[in-house]
């Protein structure tokens, strides 16, 4: 069911839940009962799609479906610099 939202001019704004199309233009507020009007504002649409969901996304597809590796990353010139000290230069590689 759609959540209505209604604005109490002596309060803030609440919401009622009711069917499609049965809510009224004007309702009680609970607070104090003044008569508040409808607020109109704009729907809730779906947000799948958007960073935060691709993220979750790709979190739960990491866990059953890693990406295939079929080597070392980056060997050579390719070799991505992590550090700049050269005294890790020397360090053991893998
Ligand atoms: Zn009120």
């Amino acid at each position: 069911m759609p959540i209505y939202e209604y604005r109490c001019p002596e309060c803030s704004v609440f919401d009622l839940i009711r069917g499609m199309g049965e809510a009224p233009d004007a309702a009680p507020c609970p607070s104090c009962g003044t008569t508040s009007p409808r607020k109109m504002s704009a729907p809730h649409l779906s947000r799948a799609g958007s960073a935060q969901f691709r993220l979750i996304d790709d979190s739960k597809r990491s866990a059953h479906e890693p990406p295939v590796v079929t080597g070392l990353p980056g060997k050579g010139k390719n070799r991505p610099v992590y550090t700049a000290n050269p005294l890790h230069q020397k360090l053991p590689r893998p």
